[in-house]
C-alpha cells in the first residue's frame, strides 16, 4: 500500500514570497563518470585530462572492489576543469586515482552521525540541524566526507536497520521543529526530555544545495523561517565548480526572503581550498596581479562573490579541509584567507579529514595539520586570520587548539610534546564548549585513535563519552565506550 506523504501548507506570506522567485538555466558542462573518458566520448579537448596511464589503471579496476566510482563517483564541470588545466592541486581533487582505494578502511557513517537523526535527512546537534537536501554536486570531490551520501551507500543505524542515507523533505522536518520547539517553549527554554535549547540554526546541506533550483531553495528557506528558525546557513562549493550559478535571479531570491523575513539571518558557507580556485593565472600559471599588487580574481567567481558580500546583511564565510596533496601547503593557504577577507569573506574553520572510507589517501595527520595552518596565519593580520584548525568527533566540533614542542614539566607522556583538544560544540550538550583534552604527541596520527594510549587529561570526554541512544536526545549517562572510530 502506497503511504500519503504529509501534506505542507505555506503561509500566505511565504507563498507571496515564493511567487516572487525566478529560475535560471545553467550551462554547467558537467561531465559524469569515468565512462566518457574510457570510451573517448567526453569532449575532445577534455580528453587528455586522464592520461593513457591512468585510463587503463583505473579501468582494471572497474567491477572490482577497489573501484573508485563505487567509492565515490566521479564528476567534473567544465568551468572547474578549466581551472584545474594549469593546477596540480585542483587536478588531485577532482580526479579519481587509483590510490584512492588501496586502503578502504574507515566508516560509513563517520563519527555515527545517524545516531544524531531524529527524521529522515535531519541531523539535530543541540540548537543546530543539518539537513540532506540534496544527495549530488555540481563536482565531486574525492576526499567528500559525504560520499556516502553521494554515493548512495546503505548505512548501519543504532537500531540495527540498513538504509540510504534518506533526504530532508518539508512535510517532515517542518511538524518536527514546529513540535520540538513548541515543547522548548511550553518547558521555560529547555525541552523536557533532552534539556536542549530551541532549534534556532539550520545548515542545508547535502550534497550542495545549489544544484537546487531558486524555487526549491526558497520553498526550504522561507517554511524554515515561518518554523521559527532564527538564522540559516547554507553550505555550498558550488561558486568553486560553477560560480555563474550566482546570477541575478539567486541574488534576487535572497533579496526577496530578507525583505519578507529581514529578522532571519543568513550565512553562506563557501568551500575553496585553494587559492587556484578563485585567483586568475597568467600562461606561465602566476597569479596575475595589478600594477598596484592586487591578485586578480577569476573574473566570474569575483563577479559571484561581490553580489554576495554586498549584501550586508548576510555573511560570506569559507570552510575548508585540510588535504594531502591538494591545500597541505602553509603558502596556499596564506594566499586563500588573505584574498577571501580581502574579497569581503570570513575564515571560518579548516578541518582535519573525517574517519571516511579511504581516509588514508586524503587526510593529513592531525599535528602537521595543525602546523600548516599555523604556518600560514603568520603574517597575517589579525582579520585576516580567524580561521581554527577543526576536527569532528562523535561528541562534536573539536578544535585542535594547540601542539608544544616542548615535554610539560612534571607531566609523565608529555616528553614530546603534546596536544591539546577543544570541545567547540557538543552536539549533546553545550555546557562542554571549552572543555580541553590533552594527549602527548603522535606525529603519525590522522584519527583521534591514535592518541587511544596516550590520553593525559580529558576533561572533555573524547576518550570516554556515550553514544546517543534516541535521536534528538542526549547522550545516556551509561553505556560508555571508547575511541571514537570503534
Ligand atoms: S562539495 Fe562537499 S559534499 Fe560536494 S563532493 Fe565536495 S566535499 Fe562532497
Amino acid at each position: 500500500m502506497i503511504q500519503k506523504q504529509p501534506e505542507y501548507a505555506p503561509t500566505e506570506r511565504e507563498q507571496a514570497f515564493l511567487a516572487g522567485v525566478e529560475d535560471s538555466r545553467y550551462e554547467r558542462q558537467i561531465i559524469n563518470g569515468l565512462a566518457p573518458f574510457f570510451s573517448e566520448k567526453a569532449p575532445e579537448d577534455m580528453l587528455g585530462f586522464y592520461s593513457p596511464d591512468e585510463v587503463v589503471q583505473l579501468r582494471v579496476l572497474k567491477g572490482t572492489e577497489r573501484d573508485v566510482e563505487q567509492r565515490m563517483p566521479v564528476k567534473i564541470t567544465r568551468h572547474y576543469y578549466e581551472l584545474a588545466k594549469t593546477s596540480p592541486s585542483i587536478q588531485r581533487l577532482v580526479k579519481a586515482s587509483p590510490d584512492e582505494t588501496l586502503d578502504l578502511a574507515g566508516s560509513e557513517d563517520p563519527g555515527n552521525q545517524m545516531d544524531y537523526s531524529p527524521v529522515e535527512g535531519l541531523l539535530h546537534k543541540y540548537e543546530m540541524g543539518l539537513m540532506y537536501v540534496v544527495s549530488t554536486c555540481s563536482a565531486h570531490c574525492r576526499f567528500c566526507y559525504r560520499e556516502e551520501l553521494i554515493a548512495r551507500k546503505e548505512i548501519a543505524r543504532q537500531d540495527g536497520t540498513v538504509a540510504k542515507k534518506g533526504l530532508a523533505k518539508i512535510p517532515e522536518i517542518i511538524p518536527y521543529i514546529k513540535q520540538h520547539n513548541a515543547e522548548v517553549a511550553a518547558n521555560g527554554g529547555r525541552h523536557p526530555e533532552s534539556g536542549r535549547e530551541k532549534l534556532r540554526e539550520i545548515l542545508l546541506s547535502g550534497g550542495d544545495p545549489m544544484v537546487l533550483n531558486n524555487s526549491k531553495i526558497a520553498a526550504w528557506l522561507g517554511a524554515l523561517a515561518e518554523a521559527g528558525v532564527e538564522s540559516i546557513r547554507i553550505g555550498t562549493k558550488e561558486m568553486a565548480f560553477y560560480p555563474q550559478r550566482f546570477d541575478d535571479a539567486f541574488l534576487g531570491m535572497l533579496d526577496r526572503f530578507h525583505e519578507t523575513y529581514p529578522q532571519v539571518g543568513l550565512h553562506m558557507m563557501l568551500h575553496f581550498e585553494h587559492p587556484d580556485e578563485i585567483l586568475a593565472k597568467d600562461e606561465g600559471g602566476n597569479y596575475i596581479e595589478d600594477a598596484r599588487g592586487f591578485k586578480q580574481w577569476v573574473p566570474a567567481t569575483g563577479e559571484a562573490m561581490r553580489g554576495l558580500a554586498s549584501r550586508g546583511w548576510l555573511t560570506v564565510e569559507n570552510q575548508s579541509p585540510i588535504i594531502r596533496g591538494i591545500n597541505d601547503d602553509p603558502d596556499a593557504l596564506r594566499i586563500l584567507q588573505r584574498e577571501f577577507k580581502r574579497a569581503g569573506g570570513e575564515n571560518h574553520y579548516f578541518f582535519c579529514g573525517r574517519d571516511i572510507v579511504a581516509y588514508r589517501a586524503f587526510n593529513v595527520p592531525i599535528e602537521r595539520a595543525w602546523q600548516i595552518l599555523n604556518e600560514s596565519q603568520k603574517g597575517l593580520s589579525g582579520v585576516e586570520a580567524h580561521a581554527r584548525l577543526s576536527i569532528t568527533h562523535y561528541k562534536g566540533k573539536t578544535e585542535v587548539n594547540a601542539v608544544t614542542n616542548e615535554p610539560i614539566p612534571g607531566l609523565a607522556g608529555s616528553e614530546n610534546g603534546v596536544v591539546i583538544f577543544k570541545i567547540l560544540r557538543n552536539a549533546g550538550s553545550a555546557p562542554d564548549r571549552g572543555k580541553v583534552c590533552i594527549v602527548g604527541r603522535n606525529p603519525d596520527a590522522v584519527w583521534f585513535d591514535g592518541y587511544n594510549d596516550r590520553v593525559l587529561f580529558d576533561e572533555a570526554g573524547l576518550y570516554d563519552y556515550a553514544r546517543v541512544t534516541k535521536p534528538g536526545q542526549a547522550p545516556a549517562s551509561a553505556a560508555r565506550i571508547g575511541g571514537c572510530c570503534r
